[in-house]
């Protein structure tokens, strides 16, 4: 080793503070989507028993460790995810702090916690708060005034142009590709030419949905949350409850028919006759538009063009191999945020490295 031991220390400190940190993303992931605050209560609990978790049971990566992925109290079984962004925080602050200056490493710590936090929730609530994207395009902005070698600029008002625009960009430029796919896909509504027979029945998590002679399976259709689908039927039967005339109207796990109201996870077959079929086609949130804002502010223009385009290759071919694979549930449910954010860390690490390479393609 020639690096002089205050450099290994630094190291560790890194990793520690990055652990540290995932720690509290955990917290974030778990409470933001819940609107529960990340301070109150300032004690972590467990999810299952409510009992609050004592420090000494709350180290990052050593408790999940030697606790074996249990909570101490009640034996619950804590979620793998809780040590994978502890670690991977950790790692992530760690290869910051080696490989860029200091002010800069020290706002991609910012970036790369925001990054996280917004993958994870996506992962698991299809939507990504405000406060990760708008707060983050904020501190983006904020971050390059002060340290304005992140746009490559040499005043601090320069900086600040870049960032904003940077960030304007990414809004716009993902508006116009999500307006373009509701021209191009929209809400699309079917008549059926006569009345068709269609069927429901649920197996496990997923259900297989019939509609005439087409097959399918229930989570591909839907891709948000929000997303609604709307059968107008001549009579169904839900379960063992009858139905004449009636439009229902379906979210992904639950269900209106008239008055009555269903979890779609309570009820096991759904049969009748339709007439009409309306079915959601938006593939991206509200949600993404500001989180490549806040790429944008923090990364660049060039990050937002790399990330959104770099996105939607990788998440392209993730989509085609799962449907090779023939786990369709999987692909028609992965958010778009994710991929993003892989876009964005590419980028951040390996960003000028692809410009070199591409201008020497280029122009050899
Ligand atoms: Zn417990």
């Amino acid at each position: 080793m020639d690096e002089p031991p205050y450099q290994v220390l630094f190291s560790v400190f890194t990793f520690v503070l990055g652990a540290v940190v995932g720690s509290f993303l955990n917290v974030c992931i778990y409470r933001l989507p819940l609107d529960l605050s990340v301070n109150e209560p300032r004690r972590s609990f467990c999810p299952a028993c409510k009992n609050p978790i004592p420090w000494h049971q709350n180290l990052p990566l050593f408790s999940w460790l030697f606790l074996r992925g249990r909570c101490a109290n009640c034996g619950a079984k804590i979620a793998f995810r809780y040590f994978a962004v502890e670690l991977l925080t950790a790692l992530l602050f760690l290869a910051v702090w080696q490989l860029f200056p200091w002010q800069i490493a020290i706002v991609y710590w910012v970036f790369v916690s925001l990054v996280i936090a917004a993958t994870f929730i996506d992962f698991e609530h299809f939507i990504i708060p405000d406060q990760i994207t708008i707060g983050g395009a904020l501190a983006g902005i904020a971050a390059s005034v002060l340290v304005p070698q992140l746009m490559d600029a040499d005043s601090r008002v320069a900086a600040l142009i870049r960032s904003a625009l940077a960030a304007a960009l990414g809004y716009i430029i993902l508006w116009i590709v999500l307006e373009a796919g509701k021209l191009a896909f929209g809400k699309k509504r079917i008549r059926f030419d006569a009345p068709t027979p269609f069927s429901w029945n649920r197996h496990e998590d997923d259900a297989d949905f019939v509609v005439g002679e087409e097959r399918s399976l229930w989570s591909d259709h839907f891709a948000r949350e929000s997303d609604r689908l709307l059968l107008y039927c001549h009579e169904v039967k839900i379960d063992s409850r009858s139905y004449g005339e009636v439009t229902l109207d379906f979210h992904y796990n639950r269900l209106k028919a008239g008055d009555d109201e269903f979890a779609l996870d309570q009820v096991n077959e759904i049969a009748g006759v339709a007439h009409a079929l309306q079915i959601p086609r938006e593939a991206m949130g509200r949600g993404d538009l500001k989180f490549l804002a806040a790429i944008g502010a923090f990364l660049g223009w060039r990050a937002v063009l790399f990330s959104l385009f770099g996105g939607s290759l990788v998440g392209s071919l993730v989509g085609l191999v799962t449907l090779v694979l023939g786990k369709r549930v999987w692909s028609a449910k992965l958010p778009f945020g994710p991929y993003l954010a892989l876009g964005a860390l590419i980028w951040m690490f390996f960003g000028d490295e692809l410009v070199r390479w591409y201008i020497g393609l280029v122009s050899p």
